[in-house]
This record gives C-alpha cells, structure tokens and sequence, in this order.
C-alpha cells in the first residue's frame, strides 16, 4: 500500500424509512466523489496483476457438485462505464426477516440500487450465495426482503446457481470456485452487513466477499483453511480476485453477540462506505471498541495488500476524522464482540493453557428441533455434528470449531462457550 490514506464515508442513519437511507447514500457517495469517481479508482496492486497469474480450469470434483465449466469471462477489473454489467452483492447469509439484522436491509439494498440506476448504471444484476447451499438464494432473498427491493427496481436475479473453478496464485488459496455471475460481471458493489462473527470476530466487508464463492465450496473452504488465520488469509486472497469497486456496510441496525445469524440487532446508526474493505471494516472495529489489529481479516487483508486498517481518514458530516475520533463520536463501548486478545502475541509463555482456554459450540437442546441444517452444514469429513434422539450432538474430537453450524442454526439452537479460565482471561486482557 502506499501512503495515501484510505477514505471512508460515515453518515448517520437512524432508520430505515427508506428516504432517509436514501439521503444518508447520497451524502456518503458525495463525500467519496460520486459513483464515476469511485468507479475510477485502481485496483490494490496484488488484483491487478499478471493475468497469466490467474487460469479458469474444469474440476471433476467440481463438476459432480454441480459446478459447470465454461469460456474464460474475465475477472471484475475492467473499465467501469454505465455499460458495465454490475451485481449488487448484499449478505444473504440465511431465511431471516430484516429486522433480526442478520442480512443486508432491503431499504439499504434498495437505495445503492436506485443510486445506480439514477446515475445511468442500469445494466444491472444481483445476487449472492448463502450459508445454506440447500436453499435457493431466490428463496433465501425472498424471505429477507431484497427479492422485493430488486423487483421494484426491475433488478433480476444474476447467477449464483452455478459456479466454475477458476486458479489463483494466492497466499493461502490456489483457486476459488467463483459463481458464474460474479465472473461475468464488469463490477461487484458489495452491501455488506455490520456484524460480529465466532471465528472472525466480525463480518463486514471482506468476509461479505465469502458469497462470491459457489455453493458447497464454502463448507470446503471452512475445512480446508481451519484457523482464524488461515481462513482470513484465504478471504484475502478472495478480496484481490473479485476485489468489488466499492463496499457500502449497513450499520443503521448491527448485530452483536452470538452473530453471524443468531445474535442480538442493536441500533449503531450509521451508513458506510468505502472502496477499501479493510479500512471500511477498521471503522467498524474503532465503532464497537474493538483493536482492529485482533481482527484476522484486517491483518491478512493489510499484509497481502487489499487495504489497510492504519492509515484512515473518515468523512463525516462533521468534516474529516481520525477513526478514534469517529469511534469516541459515534461508538458503543459495550458492543458485544470478542474482544480478548487469546492467547497470541504478549501471552504467549501460558501457551500450554490453550486447550483449556479454547470456545466450542454447544447446542441448547430445548431449542433444537433436529432438523439437521447444522450436520449439513459441518465441512469435516464424517461429521463433528450429528442428530441423535431427535437433538443435534456434538464430536468435539473431530470439531475444528469453525462455527459453520451455529452459523447456519435456524433456530438460535448454538451457542459459543467458554471455560470459565476463558472468561477470566477475556476479562482480565479485556481492551
Ligand atoms: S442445532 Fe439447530 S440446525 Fe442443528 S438440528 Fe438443532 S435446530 Fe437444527
Ligand atoms: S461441528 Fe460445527 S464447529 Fe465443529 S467442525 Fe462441524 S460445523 Fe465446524
């Protein structure tokens, strides 16, 4: 990265009654120059390189799992004109209502859309590819509201039913298997969602990127990058191959606690922007009181070169701002999120309590219903998860604690605990 500070747009949003999200975009896309602008911006250094660097390939594996092959169509970097083909790429993460703050709030879906639209980008389509690769996204964006928004705005669904395999010389990835609409598409303007998450610690930006990724191959993706670290190194890797022209996070109504899809929604009123995802996510971080150096995205998004989480300048309507201002302006201290530092860096010498310091999920059996979306959802091989008497039951010794299956629990059935020597810790390293 070079010294040029990342900007990002933060305008207060107190609803979501749609002509305010609408004057609340207006404002931040100002800020940041209008869509042309934002448009013209370059790409990070590592996605615009050596096309040779990058090769579609047909993978039998893939193909049995529905994945279809196909011409090479070109990854999103071309010029952006308003004959560019677009997708909006909301969090569709799973069948919620919009008030459980899980997904991406129709009327913020709808207002980026109408914005596009009104500045002459019609050529446009949406989609994403949701936790659950049993349920049709139409289904999943139907029950979330966004199917209505598109509608409205005669924005069709693009395809994210289909994917193909595409190569890419990576730090931790060595291909992707990307959905067909994301591959044919010019741009991708990611509507992400302010959330916290098990594994990540928080969801905004560049973990939103994760839908671009077909079907099955995401629970594949959770086992074969196993760690924080290791999964936050491939959704940079992922960040640099799609590298969407600009992220727009609903903050209006976050969720904090036991996110992505069962924790609690808590009004942070605020609209952001950005065409840095790292930076975006920064705010967000200095927003709930939380080091974004402890966030495993931040850190590979910054050391592989996607953006940077250090050098921010925030516009506001206040005028410009350090990201420590706009978190002691606008913040919530008591934001619920994972704010221990673990067992890294400067407590290292009590390593050896790590076992005893670890999370695991556990299942709150008066709420499960054993319907079996958690087994499914598990990407180990012989299943950490299972249905037993009608309640789901835990293998921890094959569990790599990836949290997919309380990320897919329909019925707020999973929880993440900690040891009691955990919690102490948390509070005791607490920021
Ligand atoms: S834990 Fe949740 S996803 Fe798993 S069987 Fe029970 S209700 Fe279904
Ligand atoms: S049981 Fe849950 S946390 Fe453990 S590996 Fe399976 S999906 Fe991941």
């Amino acid at each position: 990265m070079n010294n040029v500070k990342s900007k990002v747009a933060l305008v207060r949003c107190f609803s979501y009654q749609q002509e305010e999200v609408e004057q609340a975009l207006a404002k931040g896309l100002a800020f940041l120059g209008g869509f042309s602008n934002i448009f013209s911006a370059k790409p990070p250094a590592a996605s615009s390189g050596d096309a040779a660097d990058r090769s579609l390939t047909r993978d039998p594996e893939a193909d049995r799992a529905g994945v279809m092959s196909g011409e090479p169509a070109g990854l999103p970097r071309r010029q952006i004109t308003t004959e560019s083909r677009l997708i909006l790429k909301p969090n569709l993460l799973a069948k919620t209502d919009p008030d459980k703050a899980c997904t991406t709030h129709p009327a913020v879906f709808h207002a980026v859309g109408k914005a596009l639209q009104e500045a002459g980008y019609t050529n446009l389509k949406y989609g994403d590819s949701p936790g659950n690769p049993m349920i049709r996204v139409e289904k999943v964006a139907e029950e979330c509201g966004i199917k209505q928004a598109a509608d409205d705005l005669g924005i069709p669904m693009g395809d994210f039913e289909h994917g193909t395999q595409v190569g890419f010389a990576g730090r931790a990835a060595d291909h992707f298997v990307l959905c067909n609409e994301v591959l044919a598409a010019d741009g991708i303007i990611n509507v992400c969602k302010m959330k916290t998450h098990q594994l990540e610690r928080i969801t905004g930006a560049m973990k939103n990127t994760f839908g671009c990724v077909f079907g099955i191959n995401k629970g594949a993706s959770h086992a074969r990058f196993a760690t924080a670290e290791t999964f936050a190194k491939m959704i940079a890797d992922l960040n640099l191959l799609v590298h969407p022209i600009l992220h727009v996070m609903d903050g209006v109504v976050a969720m904090e606690g036991n996110g992505p899809q069962s924790g609690t929604p808590t009004p942070m009123n605020v609209l952001m922007l950005s065409t840095d995802p790292v930076a975006l996510d920064a705010v967000f971080c200095h927003l709930v009181n939380l080091d974004p150096e402890l966030v495993p995205t931040n850190v590979s998004g910054m050391e592989q070169g996607v953006g940077t989480f250090a050098e921010i300048e925030v516009l506001t309507e206040e005028g410009r701002m350090t990201p420590e201002e706009v978190g002691k302006k606008y913040g919530n201290k008591k934001f619920n999120v994972q704010r221990s530092k673990e067992f890294r860096g400067a407590l290292k010498p009590v390593r050896f309590l790590k076992p005893f310091l670890e999370k695991k999920p556990v299942v709150k059996r008066k709420k499960c219903v054993g319907c079996g979306i958690c087994v499914r959802a598990c990407p180990v091989e012989g299943k950490a998860i299972e249905v037993s008497g009608g309640k789901a039951e835990y293998d921890y010794s094959k569990c790599i604690k990836c949290y997919c299956c309380q990320e897919m629990c329909p019925e707020e059935a999973i929880t993440v605990k900690k040891s009691l020597l955990a919690r102490i810790a948390d509070r005791r390293w607490r920021l």
